[in-house]
């Protein structure tokens, strides 16, 4: 959530005053406070995901033009810490229920080419964590996680964060910790948290002999102190999240073609967001028609992600056809998948309400799908 003004005025006056805007003692503390919640040795804040999954990345030294295995169903920003590198995504497919990368076809899809895997939790669904490391370490693999969504979540009970060589998180304004913009890399890996310390700063150690070529990854302090005040609401929006994705749940349950974003039930989902498949066969009409339906009646849904990675202009290139990267549950989802309304704040009338919109769009599913294309 993003934190009232009147609860940052006091502190934001303090760094103004201190005159040190950037990357000083509230920067450090994000970074201490955030590698205590989650558990890990070390928590570097910087100006992004993006700009943490690139320095995340380079500091791994994957061999040029090597092949990382990732899923096609996710944020453009998880192939681009691998393609700022020159590094070539290999997208493979993801359960369809789960919404995350599938270790069948990771294992399916590696090669001698093969340098890293990249995953995501997709929406806060901690992704097959053991399964995904224990492939890593057989084949001799760099595991990265994209945790853009990952904050709140918990896998078998451990926050993530602490998973594979480095966990990238993101604190821009649709995810549940918000520094307006801003990132966290979190690791255990001494020797990445020292390269992500220097890349975020230019590469500059200190003295001004640039040891690689880094970014300007900075963090801001006021950027900072809207993180460090979002991260004490966390706890609360996750429970507030899980709470109304309960009620989604059990309202939604009968109505035929609806899906909702399977979760393990000895995980924590931070619900960044509540995503749900509809089977047009069973539901009667299609996903783009519920979408439309929903905005009717001033429901306003997000469709994550279309088109998905391996037919965007930067990435199609480095999709192969071969039956190893089918992608058929990843095109499912791209025609399937939408997220319903859900925020922190959200009280369950409003989600009964939706659901009450929903469970009337099914009862007219035969008028609406008469009706021509809006
Ligand atoms: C939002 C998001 C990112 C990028 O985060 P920024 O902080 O905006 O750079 C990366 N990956 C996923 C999956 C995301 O949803």
């Amino acid at each position: 959530m993003v934190p009232k003004l009147d609860e940052l005025e006091e502190s934001y006056r303090q760094a103004m005053d201190s005159r040190m805007v950037t990357t000083g003692p509230n920067a450090e503390l994000l970074g201490t406070t955030a590698a205590e919640l989650l558990g890990v040795d070390h928590a570097i804040a910087v100006s992004s995901c993006t700009a943490g999954l690139l320095l995340a990345t380079q500091a791994l030294n994957l061999p040029p033009g090597s092949e990382v295995i990732m899923p096609s169903f996710t944020f453009m920003a998880t192939a681009l810490g691998a393609v700022w590198n020159g590094l070539r995504p290999r997208f493979v497919d993801v359960d369809w229920r789960t919404m995350n990368i599938d270790p069948d076809r990771v294992e399916e899809a590696i090669s001698s080419k093969t340098s890293a895997i990249f995953a995501v939790h997709q929406f806060g669904n901690p992704a097959p964590v053991e399964r995904l490391k224990k492939i890593a370490d057989r084949h001799g693999l760099k595991l990265l996680y994209d945790g853009a969504h990952g904050l709140g979540s918990k896998y078998r009970g451990t926050p993530v964060g602490r998973f594979g060589e480095a966990e990238v998180f993101s604190m821009s304004p649709t995810k549940l910790v918000i520094a307006a913009e801003g990132g966290l890399v979190t690791t255990n890996d001494a020797r990445i948290a020292e390269h992500v310390r220097l890349g975020r700063n230019y590469g500059n150690p200190g003295n001004y002999d640039c040891l690689f070529p880094g970014l300007n990854a900075r963090m801001s302090e006021l950027h900072a102190l809207m993180a460090l005040r979002s991260f004490e609401k966390l706890d609360h929006a996750v429970d507030q999240r899980n709470q109304a994705v309960h009620i989604y749940s059990e309202l939604l349950a009968d109505i035929p073609g609806i899906l909702i974003q399977q979760i393990h039930p000895a995980d924590v989902c931070s619900y960044k967001d509540i995503t749900i498949t509809i089977e047009e066969h069973d539901f009667g009409i299609t996903r783009d028609r519920f979408v439309q339906a929903l905005k009717a009646d001033g429901i306003e849904t997000r469709v994550y992600y279309a088109p998905v990675l391996h037919k965007m202009t930067a990435f199609q290139q480095y999709h192969l056809e071969d039956d190893r990267f089918d992608l058929r549950n990843t095109l499912y989802l791209e025609k399937s998948a939408v997220s319903l309304p859900l925020y922190s704040d959200m009280t369950p009338d409003e989600v009964e309400q939706v659901c009450h919109v929903i469970r009337s769009i099914f009862y007219y599913r035969e008028d609406i799908k008469n009706l021509t294309a809006a």
